[in-house]
């Protein structure tokens, strides 16, 4: 017997393998060995397009964001091509898919200003949120200075609903 595959009501999309970093929980091995291999904008557009329609928002609203429901990007370090990620975050938001973040390893977080810059530029583009990846591993490869202020500045920017989520496991 066949079984229906349920329609996705959220999803992580990786826009590449590479990393800044090679952390040793990496549930997909990702590193900066690998090529950059990043998705093709016609495979972005037309995968935004397969989960237009399916993907649910957060429960406080399509505006906000939580570890459940929307879409986030992802890799790898979504971060190593900010262009792209600009334009994940644009075609999302005209297709009017909800609760989007960004999960990031904030290696690319090394002073306010640039920080700050990039978050407003992405939040003017439609993005609700950002979860900021942090444990033990990580420290192996981000100064925890950039990540203390990624959460500091990702307040200010994204306000209460972009989730601070601690990662204890995983990719990202
Ligand atoms: S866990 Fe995240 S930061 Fe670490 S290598 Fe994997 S994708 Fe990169």
């Amino acid at each position: 017997m066949i079984k229906q595959i349920p329609k996705p009501v959220s999803g992580g999309l990786i826009l590449s393998y590479k990393c800044s970093a090679e952390c040793r929980h990496c549930i997909y091995a990702c590193s900066p060995k690998w090529s950059a291999d990043w998705i093709l904008r016609e495979d972005l557009e037309k995968i935004l397009k397969q989960l237009s329609g399916k993907i649910l928002s957060n429960t406080f609203g399509p505006h906000t964001t939580g570890l459940n429901y929307g879409l986030h990007f992802t890799g790898g370090e979504p971060f190593l091509n900010f262009e792209l990620l600009c334009n994940a975050v644009e075609i999302a938001h005209e297709l009017k898919i909800p609760s989007a973040f960004v999960e990031t390893n904030c290696f690319w977080v090394v002073d306010d200003k640039t920080t700050k810059e990039k978050l407003k530029v992405l939040k003017k583009k439609g993005l609700r949120g950002i979860m900021i990846s942090v444990n033990p591993f990580y420290l192996e490869h981000v100064p925890f200075e950039r990540t203390e202020r990624a959460i500091r500045i990702s307040l200010d920017v994204f306000g209460l609903w972009g989730d601070f989520i601690g990662r204890l496991q995983g990719a990202g």
